[in-house]
């Protein structure tokens, strides 16, 4: 079979032993790779029900079989866990060169198990392996590490680091791959930094060999062109980023902003992405193998923060840190999003979290003397002191930052305030303002997330036929689309992005060419069902059920203040329709468990 190196790395941190065993082919063609193959991995080998920052729980990081190829937009790399944040199954995903170098240095994955005595990092070499002490880097930030590292094995060397946040074993701590591109979601950067391991370092030179050259450069070839011809993803994403939606969600009004107290920001403009293209953008960066390049350096020309430079801010990050905490200034915007990186910190979650502490702390429910400084909504400057004390954990208020709104408010007896499903924070849409994400935040198998099911693409941008974002209707079959698509897409090793402009056609042709694995859409889609079930089943082992399928209260009762969604709320009974349907659609019961013939169905009934 091709795309694949057929090699995974096993390496225990306890004993501090190197194995490597041979890729299960059946695993490969019932999951693809990436996501659904150490989703399986991780089902056979963790039980849901440990503490995931104990030792028991395992950390896998991959990519896909067409990572490392010409395939476009081919650089993402996975990081599969149970969640520190949320508990469930996690998959966080993210883009940069790591993935590809994964593979040229011979391996389809890397199984972390156990705990080093002592700090340490891997260097890995077209397939040799050590095991290096990494007390010196330990405390470092991210943009730190990453630099010594590169300088003690190679400078072209591709990196995966953990900044202080994981080392602390924050909740909401990332993993930061080439200093830049986050593994953002569930608290995965917690899981690594439980295992004492700082970071990763790959340089490989074998080639990743694909089953029929011909037949998948003519493939590539096709989804290059028709990624060119897409006004998102042949330009827009280019000139503007994915902060370019700021002002197309708050245009429809389903930009949540002030704790998601409202969803239409009168500032905007001032943090939208054309604003920074304008005033702050140095270059595009793309990842791997990618003709759209939607990544973005930045630098901070005037003001406070004069001279900083990093990347980003991504559209999620710009909202949770500007509109979410009420800030339309975007130095103050881009200055705590650097610091999130640096610190290895989720920005969706951060910038929640602060919206949630200023609520609390206007309200009165965080008393004035355990704050160092006033968390009043719109300032900038109490945006940036609230990462410093969340990344840096030096206060009673920062250690509490860092476990993420939902413990936050819970602390403070208004855990009804943090706007998060399964505990993790709701990205940048609005599920008054856009009901079908609503759906697709409450039934993520991962806590609330846009890219399990990213229904903006019909609901908002007029793909795949449109979709009336105010309608419930033909929501659930929406979601259950997306969602099956993603799954088996994310598990190829290419960014979900492309969709803006492939059909799934163009994905399945792109796969079948480099596997050889023949697969047509109703078999991918069928792949990405599988995997969707599996990831639910791991679920209801760790002991979720229907009642852990909901939105934040807010939405339901609270209706839109301003703008165009003025006065949409959730209603709860068509929720409660809608996540009928979907169960329906889906073979699962009212309990939101798959029936057995469902599971016959996709093979996987021998997984109950
Ligand atoms: S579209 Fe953006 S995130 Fe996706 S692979 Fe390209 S540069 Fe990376």
């Amino acid at each position: 079979m091709g795309g694949y190196q057929g090699k995974i790395l096993r390496v225990n941190l306890s004993t501090e032993e190197i194995k490597v065993e041979p890729l299960n082919d059946v695993w490969a063609r019932d999951f693809i790779g990436g996501r659904g193959y150490a989703e399986r991995l991780i089902y056979e080998e963790v039980d849901p029900k440990i503490d995931p920052l104990s030792e028991k729980n395992k950390v896998v990081i991959t990519t896909g079989p067409l990572g490392g190829t010409l395939a476009p937009s081919s650089g993402r790399v996975m990081v599969v866990t149970k969640g520190p944040l949320t508990g469930t199954i996690a998959c966080s995903n993210a883009g940069g060169h790591f993935g590809p170098a994964l593979k040229h240095a011979g391996f389809d994955m890397i199984v972390l198990e156990g705990k080093a005595k002592e700090p340490v990092y891997l260097w890995i070499k077209d397939e040799k392996v050590e095991i290096r002490c990494a007390k010196h880097v330990w405390g470092k930030t991210v943009d730190e590490a990453d630099k010594i590292l590169r300088s003690e094995t190679h400078s072209e060397a591709e990196t995966m680091v953990i900044g202080p946040a994981g080392e602390k074993l924050s909740f909401i701590a990332n993993v930061m791959f080439n200093a830049h591109r986050a593994a953002g979601r569930t608290g995965v950067g917690a899981a690594v930094g439980s295992k004492n391991l700082k970071g990763i370092v790959v340089k490989g030179t074998i080639p990743v060999k694909v089953a029929d050259p011909e037949r998948f450069m003519e493939a590539v070839y096709k989804a290059r062109e028709k990624l060119a011809k897409d006004p998102v993803g042949g330009s827009a994403l280019a000139l503007y980023g994915t902060a370019v939606l700021i002002n197309v969600i708050n245009e429809h009004g389903g930009l949540p902003c002030y704790n998601a107290q409202d969803a239409y920001f009168n500032g905007a403009n001032n943090i939208a992405g054309e604003t920074i293209a304008e005033r702050n953008l140095i270059r595009n960066e793309g990842c791997a193998a990618c003709p759209i390049a939607c990544g973005r350096v930045t630098e901070i020309k005037d003001g406070k923060y004069k001279g900083e430079r990093g990347g980003g801010p991504e559209y999620e990050s710009d909202w949770s840190l500007g509109s979410m905490c009420g800030v339309s200034d975007l130095d103050a915007v881009i200055m705590a999003n650097y610091l999130c990186d640096r610190y290895g910190i989720d920005t969706i979650s951060a910038g929640s979290t602060v919206a949630c502490a200023m609520e609390l702390y206007e309200k009165g429910y965080i008393p004035k003397g355990d704050s160092p400084i006033p968390l009043e909504f719109g300032c900038g400057e109490a945006l940036v002191e609230a990462i410093r004390l969340m990344g840096n954990q030096d206060t009673p208020l920062g250690k509490l930052l860092a476990q993420g709104s939902y413990r936050l408010a819970e602390y403070y007896g208004h855990p009804e305030l943090s706007m998060s499903v399964k505990k993790q924070e709701f990205p940048a849409y609005d599920p008054r303002a856009i009901k079908g994400i609503g759906l697709n935040y409450a039934t993520s198998n991962r806590g609330a997330c846009h890219v399990r099911g990213y229904t903006i693409a019909a609901e908002i941008l007029g793909r795949f036929g449109g979709a009336d974002r105010l309608r419930y209707e033909g929501k659930a079959a929406l979601d259950k689309t997306l969602q099956d698509v993603t799954a088996a897409l994310d598990s190829t090793g290419i960014c979900l992005f492309t969709t803006f402009g492939l059909d799934v056609e163009d994905l399945a042709a792109m796969y079948s060419a480099a596997t050889g694995f023949e697969c047509d859409v109703k078999e991918f889609m069928k792949i990405g069902e599988r995997i969707w079930n599996l990831e639910k089943l791991f679920n209801l082992k760790a002991g979720f059920t229907r009642k852990d399928d909901t939105l934040p209260e807010r939405l339901f009762k609270e209706p839109i203040k301003s703008g165009p969604s003025k006065g949409e709320v959730v209603d709860r009974e068509e929720f409660e329709k809608m996540l009928d349907e979907y169960y329906e659609l889906r073979g699962w019961n009212k309990d939101s468990v798959p029936t057995k013939s469902k599971l016959e169905e996709l093979g996987i009934a021998d997984l109950l």
